[in-house]
């Protein structure tokens, strides 16, 4: 039940100056950060990451993306982590991500409008997609000894 996964501010999100304002997002919900640092990803390490869409259309504009500045990359426990962290970051498309979420709140930008200029969808911010995403993703992201265990004032009231 209790859940880690990884969320990546990314370049867009961290050129923005909303490095702080994503990352309360989780805290306010409750989620504890387990694990934190800020990241130059190089051509090799998104072929890692994002290793199921290579073959796709966009992949390369992703890539260019991705490796365009440093990204902040964030662990972040808590029940059913996975879930509840994607539907906080909302939609991978901004323009329809409900408003309220953090693709919804800074971003409006559509799938097809990026596709039209060649881009990755910026959408500032990456959340593993499932359970088996979330294992390997943290493990990718981080060493054993990068994440760390303690008790955060919630647990006494919501956990
Ligand atoms: P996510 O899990 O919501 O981030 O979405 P995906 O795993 O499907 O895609 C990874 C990232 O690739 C997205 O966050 C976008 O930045 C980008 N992306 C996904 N689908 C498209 C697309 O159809 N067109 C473009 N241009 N970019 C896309
Ligand atoms: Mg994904």
């Amino acid at each position: 039940m209790i859940e880690q996964t990884l969320v990546l501010i990314k370049p867009d999100g961290v050129k923005r100056g909303l490095i702080g304002e994503l990352i309360s997002r989780f805290e306010r919900r409750g989620l504890k950060i387990v694990g934190l640092k800020m990241v130059q990803v190089d051509p090799d390490f998104s072929k890692k990451h994002y290793s199921n869409h290579i073959k796709k259309d966009f992949y390369k504009g992703l890539e260019k993306f991705i490796t365009s500045g440093p990204v902040v990359a964030v662990v972040i426990e808590g029940i059913d982590a996975v879930e509840v962290v994607r539907k906080i970051v909302g939609d991978t498309s901004p323009k329809f991500a409900p408003v309220g979420t953090i693709r919804g709140d800074f971003a409006h930008i559509s799938l097809e409008y990026s596709d039209k200029k060649k881009k990755a969808a910026e959408n500032l911010i990456h959340a593993s997609g499932n359970k088996k995403e979330a294992k390997q993703e943290v493990s990718l992201w981080f060493s054993l000894d990068e994440l760390h265990s303690y008790k955060i004032s919630y647990e006494e009231h919501v956990m």
